[in-house]
């Protein structure tokens, strides 16, 4: 028997490992081999490349990431216990790690189980991109990466976010650059695949987009640069230029920035612990739509919108107010500020999870 996965990014690698822990609870009658196909790199992917700069950040918190299944054979490290990102990388859960980090932990845990792998079992990497999956008249499945062309019985595709053909607007913008001696256009994608230390310093950027590229962007002009963020007063951070940095100017179609991230609980414990749209009310609105509709299909906006709207509202009042609501968002857009001057932003409460 053997498989093909294509594409060995995080989605990649937890199919690995599901697969690794069947062959292991149900051992094959014969020999399986695991081929893994990656262009960039194996575990880590294009995302999470190790290979990038220090200053692209996670907007994911350390605790909320953890490659691991609870049931995984991986007990690399302690014992019993697959390591999470916390404890392999010694984070603080509320930490942001950088994009490469996570990276390089997602690599050893693709090593990790390439090493475990049941016995009978192979995984064979192969670092190229796959350009053709067919199936052939025998049923067979044809893959090929590179010169090589693989025969396999199934084949499992998680080849994330794909790169998009410019649309018709970056190819003039793209054109326009072109014409433009000293002018650079850099279509929509990762910060760790744009040639930014082409942009001289002092040179002028416009940034189209306020989202998690922009923050890469930004981290990479400043940090990158050699800039420092400093504690300011009242809590703020000050910024230390190094003189290096271009100039940004940056919109969007809001001109607002993404929400910033959470406070993160300092234990992984501290979770919340959802009182209102609970499992067992979702189970008796499942029954009550059989005994009425003959099906469990719940409406999300009848059913499940209020259930998330009372459950946030119990643990952040202030979500209530119509200037930070950000259930109002979701439904009618972004407000055009965030909160009122001088009002403090809701904070919520976390249960401890029992
Ligand atoms: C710019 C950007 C920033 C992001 N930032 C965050 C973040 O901060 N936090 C977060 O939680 N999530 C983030 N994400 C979401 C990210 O998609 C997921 O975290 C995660 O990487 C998805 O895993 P995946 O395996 O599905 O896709 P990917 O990580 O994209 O992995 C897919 C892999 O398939 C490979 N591949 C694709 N085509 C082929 C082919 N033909 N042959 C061989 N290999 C191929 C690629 O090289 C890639 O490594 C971000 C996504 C993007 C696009």
């Amino acid at each position: 028997m053997s498989i093909a996965l294509i594409g060995l990014g995080p989605r990649g690698l937890s199919v690995l490992e599901r697969l690794l822990i069947r062959l292991r609870s149900t051992p094959p009658d014969g020999t399986v081999t695991i081929w893994a196909f990656e262009r960039v790199e194996h575990g880590a992917g294009r995302i999470w490349r190790t290979g990038q700069p220090p200053w692209p950040a996670a907007n994911t918190s350390a605790s909320e990431v953890a490659i691991h299944s609870p049931d995984s054979f991986l007990t690399v490290g302690d014992g019993d216990r697959p390591h999470s990102l916390v404890d392999w990388a010694g984070l603080e859960p509320g930490q942001y790690p950088s994009r490469r980090l996570y990276g390089r932990y997602l690599a050893a845990a693709f090593d990790d189980l390439c090493a475990r792998a049941p016995h009978g079992v192979h995984v064979r990497p192969v670092l190229a991109e796959v350009t053709k999956l067919a199936r052939a008249a025998t049923g067979r499945l044809w893959v090929t990466a590179g010169s090589r062309e693989v025969p396999v019985d199934k084949a499992v595709i998680a080849t994330g976010h794909p790169r998009l053909e410019p649309t018709r607007e970056e190819a003039h913008l793209g054109a326009h650059a072109a014409r433009h001696p000293g002018t650079r256009y850099f279509g929509p994608g990762l910060a760790a695949e744009m040639a930014l230390e082409d942009i001289p310093p002092g040179g002028l950027v416009a940034v189209r987009g306020l989202g998690l590229t922009f923050y890469d962007l930004v981290r990479s002009m400043t940090l990158g640069r050699g800039g420092r963020f400093v504690d300011g007063p009242g809590g703020a951070l000050r910024y230390v230029p190094s003189g290096l940095e271009p100039r940004l100017v940056a919109g969007s179609r809001t001109g607002l920035p993404f929400l910033a991230r959470p406070a993160v609980p300092p234990s992984s414990e501290a979770l919340l612990r959802p009182t209102i749209l609970t499992e067992e009310r979702l189970h008796r609105a499942r029954d009550a739509a059989v005994a009425e509709r003959g099906t469990p299909q719940l409406d999300f906006a009848a059913d499940i919108e209020p259930l998330i709207e009372r459950e946030a509202s119990a643990r952040c009042p202030g979500l209530a107010d119509p200037a930070s609501s950000v259930l109002r968002q979701i439904r009618n857009g972004p407000p055009t500020r965030w909160s009122r001057p001088g009002r403090p932003a809701p904070s919520c409460t976390a249960t401890r999870r029992r």
